[in-house]
């Protein structure tokens, strides 16, 4: 393992025991709830939108190291973002986790986030590092159905 991966490591295990934005937000404007069924993770997660602008995140919920540090992360990364910048974002870690493991991933591209780009080496865990932003798309689409991994 390389020192970049023990790093990395390191981030996602600091995410998972102690998880940033973490409990209900009392005033969300938008709850959305995820599940992916290959795992069990179940995460739910608030939204408070201002107009175009979300003026506040948090999450709730059980799961794998990785999905809770995936949403530890992206709660992080999102906060004070426009909706728009949000989904840019959203598909910015899609294209990581979906990229071939031996091409690399543009880290400048999606930041702190770059360190799940690991879970590429294990394709069932793609969908515990996904299923917060497919959580997040539902939020800020407002869709009522619960976000799958599937
Ligand atoms: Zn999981």
């Amino acid at each position: 393992m390389s020192d970049l991966s023990e790093l990395y490591q390191e981030v996602i295990l600091d995410h998972n025991r102690r998880p940033r934005n973490w409990g209900a937000l009392a005033d969300a404007t938008r709850i959305s709830k995820g599940h992916n069924p290959l795992c069990g993770d179940r995460l739910t997660l608030y939204l408070k939108l201002d107009g175009d602008r979300i003026a506040g995140v948090s999450f709730e919920g059980s799961g794998c190291a990785i999905s809770k540090a995936s949403a530890s992360l992206m709660t992080d990364a999102i906060k004070t973002q426009s909706v728009d910048d949000a989904m840019v974002l959203f598909h910015k870690f899609q294209d990581m986790v979906t990229t071939p493991i031996d091409e690399p991933v543009d880290e400048d591209a999606v930041g702190k986030l770059a360190v799940l780009a690991g879970v590429r080496e294990f394709p069932a865990r793609v969908k515990c590092a996904s299923l917060a932003w497919h959580t997040l798309k539902a939020a800020l689409e407002g869709a009522d159905e619960p976000a799958k991994t599937e």
